[in-house]
C-alpha cells in the first residue's frame, strides 16, 4: 500500500490551547480507516488541516507520490489535487432531481470548461448511472432530491463527491441519525468507495465502526493515542480510561 497522505509533528492552538499536539498520522491509498475520539479530541480540527481550513503552526502535511505539501496550497487547490469531504449534514440542491445533482457534480475527464457540454455526452450520462448505481439510488434518478430519505440524502450527497473522484475521501459521521438499514447500506457503500481510494471516517457508533471492519485511529486531546484494528484499540487501557472517563 503506498502512502497517500502523512502528518508529522502536526500542532495547533487556538487562543493559547492546543487543539492538536503533535499528531502524526498516515493513510494509504486505498485504504479505509476509521477515526473515534471523544468530544474536543480533535477531529473536525483534524479534517479542517488535511482541507486547509485550519493552518498548523508546526508540522508538515505532505501529499501524493511527488510529496507536495498541503500547507502551500489553498482550499480550492487541496480539492482539486483529489480531497473531497463531506459534511455531517447533506447539503443536497433539494428542489432538483437526482440525476441532476448528480450531473452538477460531475467532473469533466477533458478539464472544467466543457463540463456542460460533458453532462450532455453519452460518457457522462453513462458516469452519472454508474455512480447512482454505485450509492444505490439508480431507482430514484428522476426523483426530487428533496423528496429523499435522510439516509439518501446522504448518499447522494456521497455520490456527488464521488463524481469528483476523488483519491481522498472525508466523510463526518454518515451514520449519525439513520436507520439500522440505511446504516448497513453506508458501510456497504463506504467500504466500495474505499476500494480505489483513501476513506477516512470520523463516527461516534462503534457497531458502524465494527461494521466498517478497517483500521482505526485514536484520538485523543489532539494526539493519536491508539491506532489498530477496533478490538486491539478497545482494548487499550489508555483508550479505556478516556471512554470511561477513568
Ligand atoms: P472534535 O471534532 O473531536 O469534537 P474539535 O476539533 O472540534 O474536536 O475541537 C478540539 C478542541 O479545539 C476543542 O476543545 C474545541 O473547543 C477547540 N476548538 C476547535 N476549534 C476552535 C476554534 N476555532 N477556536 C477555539 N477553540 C477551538
Amino acid at each position: 500500500m503506498k502512502s497517500l497522505l502523512e502528518l508529522s509533528g502536526v500542532s495547533v492552538s487556538f487562543d493559547g490551547f492546543r487543539a492538536i499536539n503533535n499528531l502524526s498520522f498516515q493513510i494509504g491509498e486505498p485504504e479505509l480507516r476509521a477515526i473515534i475520539g471523544p468530544n474536543g479530541a480533535g477531529k473536525t480540527t483534524f479534517m479542517d488541516i488535511i482541507t486547509g481550513k485550519t493552518r498548523p503552526d508546526e508540522g508538515r502535511v505532505i501529499w501524493g507520490e511527488k510529496s507536495v505539501s498541503l500547507l502551500r496550497m489553498s482550499e480550492s487547490q487541496i480539492a482539486r489535487a483529489g480531497i473531497g469531504r463531506k459534511f455531517q449534514k447533506p447539503t443536497v440542491f433539494e428542489a432538483q432531481t437526482v440525476r441532476e445533482n448528480l450531473a452538477m457534480a460531475l467532473k469533466n475527464p477533458r478539464g472544467p470548461f466543457d463540463v456542460l457540454l460533458y453532462r450532455k455526452t453519452e460518457a457522462g450520462a453513462a458516469r452519472i448511472e454508474e455512480l447512482a448505481r454505485e450509492v444505490g439510488l439508480h431507482d430514484d434518478l428522476p426523483r426530487q432530491a428533496g423528496a429523499l430519505s435522510h439516509g439518501q440524502k446522504q448518499w447522494l450527497e456521497i455520490g456527488m463527491l464521488l463524481a469528483q473522484d476523488p483519491r481522498l475521501l472525508l466523510v463526518d459521521e454518515p451514520a449519525a441519525g439513520m436507520t439500522p438499514a440505511e446504516r448497513e447500506h453506508t458501510t456497504d457503500l463506504l467500504k466500495r468507495a474505499a476500494r480505489t481510494r483513501a476513506v477516512v471516517v470520523v463516527e461516534h457508533d462503534m457497531e458502524f465502526v465494527r461494521r466498517l471492519d478497517c483500521r482505526v485511529t485514536v484520538l485523543h486531546e489532539g494526539s493519536v493515542l491508539a491506532e489498530g484494528s477496533l478490538d486491539h484499540v478497545t482494548a487499550n487501557r489508555d483508550v479505556i480510561d478516556v471512554y470511561l472517563g477513568r
